[in-house]
């Protein structure tokens, strides 16, 4: 075979590997990546075929600045010449420090309210979320309320993979059911409306509704988790800043921390350099990730104000309980200051802006589909929802032979692209989208009074 240093790659994947929320040996299509470059892959089919594609995924939200990024490839390779890793109990290194300063220093901020200085470096979002959960039930132990161990979050949501972050995820759509014995205890409110049909009327309702039931279990609530103003994985979902506002004044009045999962929207994908940012309002704790290492390694933060840290480490407890082996790994740290210093010098703001009107007219046509329910964008990040499932492998590999990588759920199809794009890239991605969601779920345009079909989203 051509190329062939690898004959059968992708069956000898098979034979072992698993992959995202797959079966084991799926039969599903599988793609090699041969090489990857600025905002393109390029990739082999199993049959030998070659695509150049554009990753209009940025690997998951986390590639801003584009593969093979010439100062993150430096960061990563002076830090090796220095070392890779030394555990963090007990020993520090430059790295470490210089990257919770700068998180520190970017970190949403308002006035009269404490800032976010204390920062725990974990090894993935999940973790983060984790961590971020653990500390919220430690305040509240250390504060004299050993019976707040339960969370209050939104219908929608999504905040990882391990068993607490799970638990705060959407109950329904989430993955509960499978785990009926571990998941159940937390409360969970309405998802605010979307910020495109919201209005006065309906944020009232929903501010009304999350009050009354943030009332009705308070006694034993420690936080509120919720993505700022985007739900990513939860289902791509927009809904207005002010409600960041309803859910501190909620939070204040019952005694409750605020926590911001900013995993997906950290680091200026929704516009603002933090979805916080777009309300001014403060959490008590915050997770990032995907991003933060521009997609090179993986590494995720904690951060929470000084008082909520004060706490913790003074009760009896004494500490906080927890210590990934890999924490504050220094490959990554470095990596992830040269990311922190690309986003410093303010570019990501008109880059965002840019991506974002071309995803919004790009996207426009995408609306005559009939398929086509709902297509929507904030900052970066552009979203056609279909009526029904999406046939994500027959998508998948029509974007493919348009030139584009999109990695479709449930009903959705995305994009949100790096921010290195050109306006060509964004033109490449819309066009495949819309073009793929035509070829596969059919050409039909939407007639007139088209409203009236199942509104059912899979
Ligand atoms: C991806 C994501 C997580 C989980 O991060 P991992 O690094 O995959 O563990 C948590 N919260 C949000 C909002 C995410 O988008």
């Amino acid at each position: 075979m051509s190329g062939g240093a690898q004959p059968g790659l992708i069956g000898r994947d098979r034979a072992r590997l698993w992959h995202p929320y797959a079966p084991a040996s799926p039969d599903l299509p599988l793609w090699e990546v041969e090489a990857a470059d600025g905002v393109r892959l390029r990739l082999r089919g199993e049959d030998g075929t070659r695509h150049e594609v554009v990753d209009a995924m940025s690997s998951w939200w986390s590639v801003i600045h584009g593969y093979r990024h010439p100062v993150l490839d430096a960061a990563a390779q002076r830090q090796l010449r220095s070392f890779s890793h030394v555990m963090f109990g007990g020993l520090t290194h430059a790295p470490a420090v210089e990257l919770a300063e700068r998180l520190v220093d970017m970190a949403p901020s308002a006035p009269g309210r404490p800032r976010l200085e204390r920062v725990f470096l974990a090894d993935s979002g999940s973790v983060a979320v984790e961590v971020a959960l653990k500390l919220a039930v430690q305040f509240q132990t250390a504060s004299g309320h050993p019976q707040r161990q339960r969370f209050l979050s939104i219908r929608g949501g999504y905040h990882g993979d391990t068993f607490a972050a799970m638990g705060v995820c959407d109950p329904v759509d989430g993955m509960h059911s499978a785990f009926p014995g571990l998941l159940a205890g937390n409360v969970f409110a309405p998802r605010p409306p979307a910020a495109s049909s919201a209005t006065p009327e309906s944020v009232q309702a929903w501010a009304a509704g999350l009050a009354d039931i943030a009332a009705m279990h308070s006694g034993e609530l420690a936080a509120i988790i919720v993505e700022p103003v985007l739900q990513g994985a939860g289902g791509m979902h927009a809904y207005p800043a002010e409600c960041l506002t309803v859910l501190r004044q909620v939070a204040d009045r019952h005694g409750l921390l605020l926590i911001f999962d900013e995993i997906a929207t950290g680091f200026g994908r929704t516009g603002e350099l933090f979805a916080a940012d777009h309300a001014g309002v403060m959490p008590d704790i915050m997770c990032g990730g995907k991003a933060l290492t521009g997609g090179y390694l993986t590494l995720a933060a904690m951060l929470c104000t000084a008082e909520v840290a004060a706490t913790v480490s003074g009760g009896q407890a004494g500490a906080l309980l927890h210590g990934p082996t890999f924490m504050g790994n220094p490959l990554a740290c470095a990596v992830a200051n040269a990311s922190l210093g690309i986003i410093g010098d303010g570019a990501w703001r008109a880059d965002v802006a840019r991506i974002g009107a071309g995803l919004h007219s790009g996207l426009a046509s995408a609306r005559d589909l009939e398929a086509v329910r709902d297509v929507r964008t904030i900052g970066a990040v552009g979203v056609i929802e279909l009526h029904n499932a999406v046939d994500v492998t027959a998508v998948t590999a029509a974007a493919i032979r348009h030139g584009v990588w999109v990695r479709p759920f449930r009903n959705l199809v995305y994009t949100m692209p790096p921010y290195i794009s050109t306006a060509a890239d964004i033109e490449q991605i819309t066009a495949g989208m819309t073009a793929a969601i035509a070829e596969v779920h059919g050409r039909v345009p939407a007639l007139a009074g088209g409203a009236a079909r199942s509104g059912g989203a899979a």
